[in-house]
């Protein structure tokens, strides 16, 4: 660094202990004694000793020079607590502050740093009571520019008495023009310019780090600044040698100092790439350890099936001839099954690709070899869907299915319960309940996991159902982006189905406002007059499941009485009793009813193939994959089907999603779409999702990292599964430290 800090003395001197790299909070210190250790005599100030002693990147950050117990508490908010995650706040842009913009040459709409002196700020009210804008000049000799900032009066004070000391700022923000005025800069970023010429902060590409109130960007410079100077020693290379050189890295040191105060851009992007690629390394040596050792510790039951006789039979019990990505699924499937090792396998399709019947080839090899089948989804409606398909096509071949949900009450229940556990029933099918309520098998061979959302929890789950470690199929609700299959599901092996049965004509997807609404419900008159069915999904509330009942009672209501007078009108939502819900769902497949009116219950899964219009009320109040699922709830049949979206969205994001379920059908773009909009924390909506926390990685912007990591941490972990040769101890305790599991036992 360019800035002798106080800590200068310490340079050059060795750190004892040198455990840990970017070490997280409860990973133990190194006891080891360094023979290095300058003795008493040799180091006279007490004070120094002591750090000496007790450097860490596992220290706390209260204990430095320059932070103590209230800046350590304020730090707290951003989650750091030692020097290591000090390192690990890596800053959310730099600012280029050797070359500044001169103010006359700003376009409109331009990005930019400038400097200059603050002439004057005025607070002004607006049409909005109470509410007042605070306009600041300022002047870098080549022109005026006005800063606006919103309903912050207290920024006057301020600003004036840097006018009256006729102080510099440096400022971050976007150029407008208004008129014949200064050109404006609303919203800026800004920071005083320091009289003593803060080299932190001036003369260079500066951080600009993520804060908290009470933290400025100065005084994190700072502390970050005295960090790099003092703990370097403390850091280690993980990665093997010969990792670094293949991918040409640069060391930590130089990654770590260049990611906080770069000495170049190219210098930064060097530094980010090590970081980014060394943290998504870790994660894949862990997603390859994690399958490893599933290959290896399980054992799964050996399925003894003939493939022309499994063939024969799916002819015999399917309706229609598969599709070929159902037999290539269908084939994974078979391989693993019959391999004598435990299956692990998601089967990814998008919405209609005909996922069911392959879990139904599933099923027969299960069965066929003597074992028994669970099957779970996520609602008591399509598991009652599941068990009537199910029975229809199984039990002609003498396989009997059991429904096996919450609201079987008292005796059935005991009855069903006792036909599993005596294996009396070979196939069982529920909710994901199944699994928490340890329903007994006689002899578990298969668990499939329908429609599911969010893995990570659940498919680990599944392997602990109580029997013989079944082999699990885990079908997905909506396609996964490539990227994040990587990311998430590593360890699993991936079908894809990526064909539509025969004969689909593609859903046409209309966006419409809601003052055409009339004019919708009318078009859609016409098709029911033809004999079609309609899906009508009632706005999402989200405040309550009461609200929500009650707009949805009341929109059928209307449907019934105001719109579609004259046709059968049925009403399905989250609150009513179960066998309320399966006797409308029944009559509506059976066309006793024209029109459904319904919350997001019909999202997932069910199939009513004369059903050929769903039209979404308020669409815009729901997320992209939730919009797609419903839209899969038609195109299910020949008729040509339709998805009338009817949405006045507010935000720039409302309008994406609309525009993007207009143009295209590809659940796999979708997804894409829907992961660039939400970005991944929110992607799957939680924290459970598995989604591993990362610090610097950006599983969108660094794909290609993330490919390169994949294939490097694979071979690695090939050649040496526990990671015991001397090259890999570092790499070995860098994951036992991190967040990326390292929970699975020895390999052998
Ligand atoms: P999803 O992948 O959404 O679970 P389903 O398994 O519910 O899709 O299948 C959607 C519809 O397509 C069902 O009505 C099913 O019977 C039908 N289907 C599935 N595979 C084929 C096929 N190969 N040929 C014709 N129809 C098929
Ligand atoms: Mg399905």
């Amino acid at each position: 660094m360019d800035e002798p800090s106080g800590q200068r003395t310490t340079d050059d001197r060795r750190p004892t202990t040198r455990n840990s790299e970017l070490g997280t909070r409860n990973s133990e210190p190194n006891p080891t004694p360094d023979t290095q250790h300058p003795t008493p005599e040799t180091v006279a100030d007490h004070r120094f000793t002591y750090r000496m002693e007790a450097r860490h990147l596992t220290d706390e950050v209260q204990y430095l020079k320059g932070v103590g117990p209230g800046v350590a508490q304020i730090l707290a908010k951003l989650n750091i607590f030692t020097v290591g995650d000090l390192l690990r706040h890596i800053p959310r842009r730099h600012e280029d502050r050797t070359a500044f913009r001169r103010i006359a040459d700003l376009r409109p709409g331009e990005l930019a740093t400038v400097r200059g002196q603050v002439m004057d700020a005025q607070n002004v009210p607006t049409s909005r009571k109470n509410f007042f804008l605070t306009k600041v000049l300022l002047s870098d000799g080549s022109a005026m520019a006005q800063l606006v900032f919103f309903q912050q009066p207290y920024l006057q004070k301020q600003f004036k008495a840097l006018a009256n000391e006729k102080r510099s700022i440096v400022v971050y923000g976007q150029a407008k023009r208004s008129g014949y005025g200064p050109v404006e800069i609303e919203r800026a970023e800004w920071e005083e310019e320091d009289p003593d010429a803060d080299p932190l902060s001036t003369n260079r590409i500066v951080p600009i780090y993520p804060l908290t109130e009470g933290l400025g960007q100065k005084r994190l410079r700072r502390i970050l600044d005295s960090v790099l100077q003092s703990y370097m020693d403390c850091v280690d290379e993980t990665l093997p040698s010969a990792v670094v050189r293949e991918h040409k890295l640069k060391n930590p040191v130089f990654a770590l100092r260049n990611i906080h105060f770069p000495n170049s851009w190219d210098a930064l992007e060097l530094a980010r790439r090590r970081l980014v690629f060394e943290e998504f390394f870790l994660l894949q040596v862990g997603l390859a350890r994690r399958r490893a050792a599933v290959a290896h510790e399980g054992r799964g039951q050996a399925f003894s099936i003939e493939p022309r006789a499994l063939s024969h039979e799916l002819q015999q019990v399917v309706p229609f001839k598969l599709t070929g990505a159902q037999e290539r699924a269908v084939e994974e499937i078979r391989r693993d099954v019959t391999s004598g090792r435990a299956m692990n396998r998601l089967v990814q399709g998008d919405v209609g690709s005909g996922k069911t019947v392959v879990g139904l080839a599933a099923i027969l090899m299960a069965v066929r070899s003597g074992y028994q089948a669970a099957l779970m989804a996520p609602t008591e409606i399509l598991a009652q869907q599941h068990a009537l398909v199910m029975r229809r096509l199984l039990e002609p071949v003498g396989i009997s299915v059991e429904l096996a949900i919450g609201s079987n009450t008292g005796r059935n229940r005991r009855d069903v319960y006792e036909r599993i556990a005596g294996g009396q029933s070979q196939v069982a099918v529920g909710t994901h309940a199944l699994i928490q309520e340890g329903v007994e098998f006689r002899r578990l061979g298969l668990a499939i996991i329908d429609e599911q959302h969010r893995f990570g929890v659940l498919q680990r789950q599944a392997l602990h159902l109580k029997g013989e470690r079944p082999h699990v199929l885990v079908m997905t609700a909506t396609p996964i982006p490539r990227t994040l299959t990587m990311t998430l599901y590593g360890d699993l092996d991936t079908s894809i189905i990526d064909e539509l049965p025969p004969g689909r004509k593609p859903i046409k997807t209309h966006w419409k406002s809601r003052g055409s609404a009339d004019a919708v419900y009318a078009k859609a008159a016409a098709l029911l007059a033809d004999g079609r069915q309609l899906y009508v999904v009632c706005p999402l509330v989200e405040e309550s499941e009461k609200l929500q009942v009650r707009a949805a009672t009341q929109l059928a209501e209307q449907v019934a009485t105001e719109i579609y007078p004259d046709y059968r009108v049925g009403l399905l939502h989250g609150q009513m009793k179960p066998d309320e819900k399966d006797d409308v769902m029944r009559r509506f497949k059976a066309h006793e009813l024209d029109v459904l009116v319904a919350t997001t219950v019909i999202e997932v899964g069910i199939d009513v193939p004369n059903a050929s219009v769903i039209l979404i009320e308020d669409a815009d109040r729901f997320g992209l994959a939730q919009l797609h699922q419903l839209r899969g709830r038609v195109g299910r049949g020949e008729h040509a089907s339709f998805c009338i979206l009817i949405a006045d969205p507010k935000t720039e994001d409302g309008r994406a999603r609309m525009q993007v379920m207009v143009e295209t059908n590809d659940g796999f773009r979708i997804a894409e779409e829907d992961l660039k909009l939400r970005g991944p924390g929110e992607f799957f909506g939680t924290k459970q999702s598995g989604i591993p926390e990362l610090y610097v990685g950006d599983i969108l912007r660094d794909h290609a990292i993330m490919e390169e990591t994949r294939q490097a941490a694979f071979a690695l972990v090939e050649k040496d599964p526990n990671l015991v040769s001397p090259e890999h101890v570092e790499l070995r305790k860098a994951l036992e430290r991190s967040t990326f599991g390292f929970d699975l036992v020895h390999v052998s």
